[in-house]
């Protein structure tokens, strides 16, 4: 279920709250409740190679109104969904940057318990090559068959690898220590939003209304021409939302990206480790900022903190020194991409 929330609720959620309590939040204050598609991400762990701190390994959900799309799958990944009630058969395409263990060794688990759960529908897994040998592997030494069928797109190249009705998918390359990608999540152009009424009053037919959704004008047996303006109002904007897994600093990132509502971008390290990011292909709070900076995004959020560090507050405050709109990536909280 999908609401549309206030402009105060959104500022509230953005910050404060899983998801789930944005809802209760916003009911109580009786706001007028519509329902609408809405794209969010909940983060389901936001660090580094160790967890520590309570902080879970990389995995983030990005959730519209049909799905769940899975962005990475760090160990304990079945575990937060379970906390955040995040809904396994939602998801129908898992994403896996890099076979770096921080951003997969969930999958096995996830993939277990979904067949279990006698899952039906197909599962998509966009994932390095190398990937689908060791799953088969795994799964072949436990004699366990999967009830449901598992599609495996290996990635190769940069370009488009999901074309839904809603959302497209493309990844592109970024630079780490072994092969990695980042992928980039665009709405498709939303239908304009039809006053049925209006519709009504002109005698237009229900027959054309999809014409009229696609922005076209009406022309009744009179040849009269009924304006499309006059019975549609605008569709809202198509939202784009980036992740850019584990990479060193590399502006090419900016023009891959460029003009994305939400973008998020590592910050391993804070800014007097940039070298000891760079020697091990991670990136640093400016860095991540003059990223977000260059590819005009509308928002930054970091996240992959080294375990080395308890308390994130730094974080935040070096990066919003140079790229204001920035938020750190909390577990559990759920950031809507407007
Ligand atoms: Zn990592
Ligand atoms: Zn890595």
């Amino acid at each position: 279920m999908y609401f549309e929330l206030c402009s105060t609720c959104i500022t509230n959620a953005v910050f404060t709250n899983s998801y789930r309590l944005i809802l209760k939040e916003h009911k109580t204050k009786t706001h007028n409740i519509k329902l609408i598609n809405l794209l969010s991400l909940t983060i389901l762990g936001n660090n580094s190679a160790i967890p520590a701190f309570d902080r879970n390994p990389t995995a983030q959900v990005l959730q519209t109104a049909e799905e769940s799309f899975l962005i990475d799958c760090g160990e304990g990944t079945q575990m937060q969904l379970s906390k955040y009630k995040i809904k396994r058969s939602r998801i129908n395409h898992i994403f896996i940057s890099h076979l770096h263990g921080d951003h997969y060794f969930g999958l096995i688990g996830l993939l277990t318990s979904m067949s279990l759960l006698n899952r039906t529908q197909d599962l998509h897994l966009h994932a390095p090559p190398e990937l689908e040998q060791l799953i088969t592997l795994q799964l072949n030494f436990a004699a366990t068959h999967l009830c449901f069928n598992l599609h495996f797109h290996p990635l190769h190249e940069e370009g488009l690898i999901v074309d839904g009705n809603k959302m497209s998918v493309a990844c592109f390359k970024v630079q780490h220590r072994i092969a990695c990608w980042g992928f980039l999540f665009r709405e498709k152009k939303n239908p304009r939003k039809l006053n049925a009424e209006r519709a009504k009053i002109y005698e237009i037919p229900a027959s054309f209304y999809d014409k009229l959704q696609e922005g076209e004008d009406y022309i009744n047996k009179k040849g009269t021409i009924v304006p499309n303006e006059e019975v549609t109002t605008a569709a809202s904007k198509p939202k784009s939302y980036a992740y850019c897994a584990d990479t060193i600093y590399d502006e090419t990132l900016a023009e891959k990206v460029k003009g994305v509502d939400m973008l998020y971008h590592e910050t391993t390290y804070l800014k007097d480790l940039h070298e000891r990011a760079a020697a091990r292909f991670h990136s640093t709070t400016i860095q991540a900022a003059a990223i977000a900076q260059k590819a005009e995004a509308k928002k930054l959020l970091i996240g992959h903190f080294s375990s080395k560090y308890e308390s994130l507050d730094e974080f935040l405050t070096e990066t919003v020194e140079v790229f204001e709109n920035t938020e750190l990536a909390i577990q559990g909280c759920c950031y809507i991409i407007n």
